[in-house]
């Protein structure tokens, strides 16, 4: 429910914050809008300067008459605006926190969170709802920011949202009926203070939930089953081991309740998609619906961009891209979704991780390992030595150069485990220019 009495600020003018904004306005409040950076650099500024209150290039004091802040997710907790705010004594939550608070009580939200496998799952259910016919939205940090829908609205059944850490750092009633968590491993650790509070931050996802609700979690990982004990949720697990589990790996089968799936019928690549396809459809399950026409459902959900994406092949040997590995466990899992080892590209912004926890597995599935982007000299002391490995700054060379040392059959698959910041505007970014590359070299090829 919205009240109109509470006096709104909104932190950060991006995606989230503006759909926030007018929001607001649409239900009838005055939002106060602030941004640190220049309006030159904020595309919206001028249709957001005729539509609301704002201020540009930094923050004022305006900010600390407001009851409420809703925050970007991209600002970090510790900055001193937060600070400020906080020692202010004024509420802070997230766009998805605000959307959850004036949502129509009719709709039912499933929410996906987890160091890698979000945008794949939360899409592969929005996938089967659709499928079968229900009236749903796909939101959050895929697609459209929540509050752009029309969620106050009724008549909306399900809503799946991709939640971040950063969403979550910020709700304080946010309640999804099913709440998946799909793993648990290093990422954003330039944001947080340690491992473990990225990880109390990404269980806080299940802290509002009553035992009406469900949980939906990775039984085989350790790090969620040393903290998932005092949940009051439902619980329904998946796994890859153990047939105690609510949906499970059975030899070349996916078992969930009376239903079996063939891991061959998914159109997706790896274990790791086998996991997220579980995660899925016990989500349907927890919602009460048509095991057999989800089943169906899933088998024709393909791979989203820039995630192990085939490209394309050039005298017999095929391109994988994979830019939105932004994190080393993603990486590890392209390195074991292959039946042979690959050739890698990799590197990019850093964000703090320990590379050498893929070494390993960089032995027994690379070929050979081509190092481009900002991480190259925290790369090259992570694995000299130990790995084949060549440095190529530019990045059109380093692809090139894969293709020039690669034979027939081998695969080359661009699987960063970096940000992509350093020299791109985004991973789709990247991604697009892996493809373009790998395009002109398949034009060329055919022109000689
Ligand atoms: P996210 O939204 O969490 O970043 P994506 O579905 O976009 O996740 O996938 C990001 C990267 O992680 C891709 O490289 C993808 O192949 C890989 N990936 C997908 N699912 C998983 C999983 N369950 N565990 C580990 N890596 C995964």
């Amino acid at each position: 429910m919205f009240d109109s009495s509470v006096k709104y600020g909104i932190l950060g003018l991006a995606r989230s914050g503006i759909a926030a904004a007018y929001k607001i306005k649409e239900l009838g409040g005055k939002p106060f809008l602030s941004e640190k950076k220049d309006k030159e650099k904020i595309p919206e500024a001028a249709q957001l300067l005729t539509d609301f209150d704002c201020e540009f290039g930094g923050h004022t004091d305006r900010l600390l008459q407001q009851d409420v802040w809703i925050v970007s997710p991209g600002i970090p907790l510790n900055t001193p605006i937060i600070q400020k705010g906080i020692a202010a004594g004024i509420r802070l939550i997230s766009e998805i926190e605000f959307g959850y608070q004036i949502k129509a009580s009719d709709s039912k939200i499933i929410a996906v969170t987890g160091s890698n496998g979000k945008s794949t799952t939360a899409s592969m259910i929005y996938h089967i709802l659709k499928a079968m016919g229900t009236k749903c939205i796909l939101a959050g940090n895929i697609g459209a920011a929540f509050c752009s829908f029309p969620i106050h609205k009724p008549g909306l059944q399900y809503i799946v949202l991709e939640i971040s850490s950063f969403q979550l750092d910020l709700i304080q009633s946010f309640a999804p009926h099913v709440a998946v968590l799909l793993n648990l491993t290093p990422d954003h650790l330039d944001r947080y203070a340690n491992f473990d509070e990225y990880c109390q931050s990404k269980l806080r996802i299940f802290q509002y939930q009553s035992s009406s609700d469900f949980a939906i979690l990775d039984q085989d990982s350790v790090e969620i089953s040393k903290r998932d004990r005092a949940l009051v949720a439902n619980k329904l697990y998946f796994s890859s081991q153990s047939k105690a589990a609510a949906a499970y790996l059975d030899g070349k089968f996916i078992r969930i309740k009376d239903t079996k799936l063939s891991i061959y019928e998914l159109k997706l690549k790896g274990l790791h998609n086998q996991l997220n396809a579980m995660a899925a459809l016990l989500s349907i399950q927890a919602l009460g619906l048509d095991m057999k026409a989800a089943v169906k459902a899933v088998k024709e959900f393909t791979a989203l961009p820039h995630r192990l994406e085939y490209v394309d092949s050039i005298n017999g040997v095929a391109f994988f891209n994979d830019s939105k590995a932004t994190n080393t466990d993603s990486t590890l899992n392209a390195l074991q979704s292959f039946d042979r080892p690959i050739r890698i590209i990799m590197g990019g912004s850093d964000k703090g991780e320990d590379f050498s926890l893929l070494t390993t597995a960089l032995k027994k599935h690379a070929i050979k390992v081509y190092i481009t982007g900002d991480t190259k000299y925290i790369m090259q002391q992570a694995w000299l030595g130990k790995l084949p490995l060549q440095i190529i700054d530019d990045f059109e060379e380093c692809v090139r150069q894969a293709f020039a040392d690669a034979t027939m059959g081998d695969n080359i698959v661009l699987s960063p485990a970096c940000a992509s910041f350093d020299h791109f505007q985004n991973f789709e970014h990247r991604g697009e220019t892996f493809k373009a590359i790998v395009r002109k070299m398949k034009r060329e090829k055919e022109q000689t």
